[in-house]
Formats: structure tokens, C-alpha cells, sequence
């Protein structure tokens, strides 16, 4: 089936931060004045907790000492004053949606990954976009792509989704049926479900050709 639709993962897919989370992490436990939290620590408790506004639930899992609302509020800061869009990725979105459908599909509280798109200047580049965080289950939960499929009025077989976390994006794409496109970094390899692969450096140049050839895979 040619596909009618796009769908991208945003964090590390069309959008870095600038310097690495856990840099970031150590700016907001010091400016809280809470003790410093390990980024693996912080993902275990991201992971139990997306469907929430802010991630004050997520730091108050992890710290005993300390205010989770000041925490969330300055990583919060801190991500939005360093994230920024991976080159031509803004234009890569407008060009699609000349051809396709086009969604963004988020996990991450309503407020922080809101945050992020305004920064970005994205709340309107996209047909769709939904954040996990008001849905009952983040990816890869089969409801989370049932929501930005259902906004986009599309079915998952036209469907390509775009993301770069193997189990999350591209396990939970490939298993909601979905055509899935996984974007690799330096020495990361292929997810079994991948049904094409294309390097960050290369997605803004290859996406539209691997589309294209998605009917032949
Ligand atoms: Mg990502």
C-alpha cells in the first residue's frame, strides 16, 4: 500500500537538545538545590509515569529531600532554552504535508513537550499532534498511535512513523501496524522491526525517497 501518511517521534527524531540530558539534568537538580539524579534513574521513573502534566510525579518518585515541582520547572527551563530543530527538519514537515498527511506523535507530560513545540514554533506545523501525556498509555502502546492515527483520519498500513527509540517507536509502530522508519546514531543497530533505517545526518535528504519506496518493501 503507498502510504497517505507521515508520522514523527520528536525528541532526538526532528529535535536535539544542544548539550546532553544529563548536563541538563545536573542544571535543574542544582538550580532546585535537590541532589543530582542520575539520567538512568530519571528514565526508569519517566517511563512508570508519562501521563501527567508536569514531571513534578516523576521527581517526587525519585527525591526525598527537596522541591519535585522546582525540579520540573527548571529541567523543563533547561531543555526548552537548549532544544533545536535538526536542520531542514521544519521544511522537510511543510514539503510533506504537500504529498501527506502529517502527525506528531510525543510521549511526555502535556506541559513540557507543549513547552517544547512553542519553543520551537511548531504548535501549528503538523495536521496532528499528540502528547502521550494525556492518553492512558504512552508508546509503545497500541492506544498511542490509535489516537494520532484517529486525529489524522488515516490507517496504520498507510501509515509511516518515523522515530529513532527501538522499542518504544519502532517496536510499537511495527506491532500497531504501522511502516516504520527508524533513525540511527553512530553505532546503534537496526531494530527487527525497522522496515527501513536512515541516519540522523541523512533523514531531512533520504526521508522522502525512502517514502517513495515503501511500496516495494
Ligand atoms: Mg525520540
Amino acid at each position: 500500500m503507498e502510504p497517505t501518511a507521515v508520522v514523527f517521534d520528536l525528541d532526538n527524531t526532528l529535535a536535539v537538545t544542544r548539550r546532553d540530558r544529563q548536563t541538563l539534568l545536573d542544571e535543574a537538580t542544582d538550580a532546585a538545590d535537590v541532589r543530582p539524579i542520575d539520567r538512568a534513574e530519571y528514565l526508569a521513573a519517566h517511563g512508570e509515569d508519562l501521563a501527567s502534566e508536569t514531571r513534578a510525579p516523576i521527581f517526587d518518585s525519585i527525591i526525598d529531600e527537596g522541591d519535585p515541582g522546582a525540579v520540573a520547572a527548571s529541567y523543563r527551563d533547561a531543555i526548552r532554552r537548549d532544544l533545536a530543530p535538526v536542520d531542514g527538519a521544519e521544511s522537510l514537515v511543510r514539503d510533506l504535508r504537500t504529498d501527506y498527511r502529517v502527525g506528531l506523535l510525543t510521549d511526555g507530560p502535556m506541559r513540557a513537550q507543549h513547552d517544547k513545540l512553542e519553543h520551537l514554533g511548531w504548535t501549528d506545523l503538523f495536521d496532528a499532534a499528540v502528547v502521550t501525556g494525556s492518553l492512558p498509555a504512552g508508546k509503545p502502546d497500541e492506544r498511542a498511535f490509535r489516537a494520532i492515527l484517529d486525529a489524522l483520519d488515516v490507517e496504520p498500513a498507510e501509515t509511516v512513523f518515523v522515530g529513532d527509540n527501538p522499542t518504544a517507536d519502532i517496536e510499537g509502530a511495527a506491532a500497531a501496524g504501522l511502516v516504520t522508519v527508524q533513525v540511527l546514531r553512530d553505532g546503534e543497530t537496526p531494530s527487527a522491526a525497522a522496515h527501513a533505517t536512515v541516519s540522523a545526518e541523512s533523514l531531512v535528504e533520504e526521508l522522502r525517497g525512502l517514502l517513495a519506496a515503501q511500496t516495494r518493501l
